[in-house]
C-alpha cells in the first residue's frame, strides 16, 4: 500500500503550495477538468519509484474558528493518528509562532514519524533563522521551498526512507481482470454509507469468510450477487458480528482513500439533504485521479422536494463534471429504493474499465477520427495519427503513436476518447490517451 503522508501545520505556512509541488505530475492528467485541480486535498505523488499519497489537513474545517490544537478538526487528528508520518510545515519569514508550538506539543503526543519542514527558505538555507525551529523539539528543521521547488525531494526522500524498494507492482490499475468486482463505498461521514451497506448484508445473508486482514486492518467482504462476485472493500467500519459483518464505524479519510486505491470499482455516495460539499469533491477528485471506475449514488432522495432535486443535479453538474463519464443513481438506501439498479451499474463499470482493445481496432477508429475531423496544425508541422494500442486497464489507457502528436490539443483528445468511448461502450470510467511520437 502507498503510505500516507499528512501535510499539518497552521495556516499561510504553504501547505497547499507544496501539496501542488508533491501532485504535480498527476496534474497533467487532471488539468483539464473544471473545478478539479485548484483546492484539492487529497492526491498522489511520486518521488524516483515510491508513490505516496498526500493528505493536506489543512483543508478540513476546523471545529471552531478561535482554537488552534485543542479544537484541531476532528478529521485532522485522525488523518494523523493514521497517516505514515507527517510533515509539519512552519514558515521560515513568520518565524516561530505560538501556534506552532501548541501544534508541536500535539504532534509529540502522536506519536508519528514526524518532519519538521521549515518553509520559504528560499535563499536561506544557512540561515540562523533555521536555528530558531530546533526549540520546537521536532528534531533537525529540514529547509525547503515550496513555491520554488527547492529542498522537497531531500525531504521526502527522508519521510519515505522507511517505505523504499516496496513492491509496486500491486495496484488494481495493472492486474488482470479475475471477475471480482473490487468495490469501495465512499462518501463524507453521514451520507449513508452505513445504512446502504448494512442494507446489502442484511440482505445477502453473507458467506463470511475469515477476514484477509491486510495492513491497517482494512477487510473485505466476499458476497456474490446474481452470480456476480464482489468484494466489499471497508470504509465504513465493519465490525464482524457473530458471522456476519456490520457497518458501524465512523468516517476516516485514510481509509477512504486506500479502499478507493485498493477498489477497481467505487461507489460515491452523497448526501442530496447536503447538496455537493468541498470534502464530496475532493473525494471526487481522488477517484479521478486514481483512474477508478465510478458509480454516483445520491441518497436520501426520498428526503428532499422536486425543486430541490432539479437544483442539486444542477449543482452536481456543475461541481462535479469531471465525472460525466459516471451514471447517476437517485437512492434512498433507508427505504430501500433505487438501489437494485446499482448492481447492474456496477458490473457495467466494472467491464468497462477493463474492456479489451485490439490493436487494428484502436487503429480504424483513430484514421476514421483523422478522416472526420483531421487535427490542427501546431507549429511547422500537423500532427500525424499513424496507430494506437492498449496500454493499460482500469482506467482503459489508449496509446496513440505518431509524428508531431504534442501538438495534438487537448479538445482534440477529448474527441478522441468520444469516438473511442462510443465504439467500445465504455460507462463509469474514465480514460486516458497518451500521445508517443516518433521522431
Ligand atoms: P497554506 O494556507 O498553508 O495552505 O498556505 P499556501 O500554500 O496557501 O501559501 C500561503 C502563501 O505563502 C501563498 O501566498 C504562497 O504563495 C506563499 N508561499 C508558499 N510557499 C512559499 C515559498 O516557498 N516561498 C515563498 N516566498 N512563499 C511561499
Ligand atoms: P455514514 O456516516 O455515511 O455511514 O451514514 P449513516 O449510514 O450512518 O447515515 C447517517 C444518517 O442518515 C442516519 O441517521 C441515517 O438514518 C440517515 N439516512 C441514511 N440513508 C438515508 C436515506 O436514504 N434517507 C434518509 N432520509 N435518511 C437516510
Amino acid at each position: 500500500m502507498k503510505p500516507v503522508i499528512a501535510l499539518v501545520g497552521r495556516p499561510n505556512v504553504g501547505k497547499s503550495t507544496l501539496f501542488n509541488r508533491l501532485t504535480k505530475t498527476r496534474d497533467a492528467i487532471v488539468a483539464d477538468f473544471a473545478g478539479l485541480t485548484r483546492d484539492r486535498h487529497y492526491g498522489d505523488g511520486r518521488i524516483g519509484n515510491q508513490e505516496f499519497t498526500v493528505i493536506d489537513t489543512g483543508g478540513f474545517e476546523p471545529d471552531s474558528t478561535t482554537g488552534i490544537v485543542k479544537e484541531m478538526a476532528k478529521q485532522t487528528r485522525q488523518a494523523v493518528a493514521e497517516a505514515d508520518a507527517v510533515v509539519f510545515v512552519v514558515d521560515v519569514r513568520l518565524g516561530l509562532s505560538a501556534q506552532d508550538s501548541d501544534i508541536a506539543r500535539y504532534l509529540r503526543q502522536a506519536s508519528k514519524r514526524i518532519f519538521l519542514c521549515v518553509n520559504k527558505a528560499e535563499g536561506m538555507s544557512e540561515s540562523p533563522l533555521l536555528g530558531e525551529f530546533f526549540e520546537l523539539g521536532m528534531g533537525e528543521p529540514h529547509p525547503i521551498s515550496a513555491s520554488h521547488g527547492q529542498g522537497i525531494r531531500s525531504l521526502m526522500e527522508a519521510v519515505l526512507e522507511p517505505f523504499e524498494f516496496e513492491d509496486e507492482e500491486e495496484g488494481a490499475e495493472e492486474q488482470a481482470p479475475d471477475g471480482v468486482i473490487r468495490l469501495a463505498v465512499a462518501g463524507r461521514p453521514n451520507v449513508g454509507k452505513s445504512t446502504l451497506i448494512n442494507t446489502w448484508l442484511g440482505e445477502e445473508r453473507l458467506v463470511a469468510f475469515d477476514m484477509p486482514g491486510t495492513t491497517r486492518d482494512a477487510i473485505s467482504v466476499p458476497f456474490e450477487r446474481n452470480g456476480q462476485k464482489f468484494e466489499l472493500i471497508d470504509t465504513a467500519g465493519l465490525r464482524r458480528k457473530g458471522k456476519v459483518f456490520e457497518a458501524v464505524e465512523k468516517f476516516s479519510v485514510v481509509k477512504t482513500l486506500q479502499a478507493i486505491a485498493d477498489a477497481n470499482v467505487v461507489l460515491l455516495l452523497l448526501d442530496a439533504t447536503q447538496g455537493v460539499s468541498d470534502q464530496d469533491a475532493h473525494i471526487a477528485g481522488y477517484i479521478l485521479e486514481s483512474g477508478r471506475a465510478v458509480v454516483l449514488a445520491i441518497n436520501k432522495w426520498d428526503a428532499i422536494d422536486s425543486y430541490q432535486r432539479e437544483i442539486l443535479q444542477r449543482s452536481i453538474v456543475q461541481r462535479l463534471g469531471f465525472l460525466k463519464f459516471a451514471p447517476i443513481h437517485n437512492i434512498s438506501a433507508l427505504k430501500r429504493q433505487g438501489i437494485a439498479p446499482l448492481w447492474g451499474a456496477f458490473a457495467d463499470a466494472y467491464a468497462s474499465a477493463f474492456r479489451k482493445m485490439t490493436t487494428p481496432v484502436l487503429t480504424r477508429l483513430i484514421q476514421e477520427a483523422v478522416e472526420h475531423q483531421t487535427p490542427k496544425r501546431s507549429g511547422h508541422f500537423r500532427p500525424k495519427l499513424r496507430y494506437a494500442h492498449q496500454g493499460g486497464m482500469n482506467p482503459p489507457l489508449v496509446i496513440v503513436h505518431g509524428n508531431s502528436l504534442e501538438g495534438v490539443t487537448e479538445v482534440y483528445k477529448r474527441y478522441l476518447e468520444g469516438r473511442i468511448r462510443a465504439h467500445y461502450k465504455l460507462v463509469g470510467t474514465p480514460m486516458r490517451i497518451e500521445m508517443r511520437s516518433s521522431k
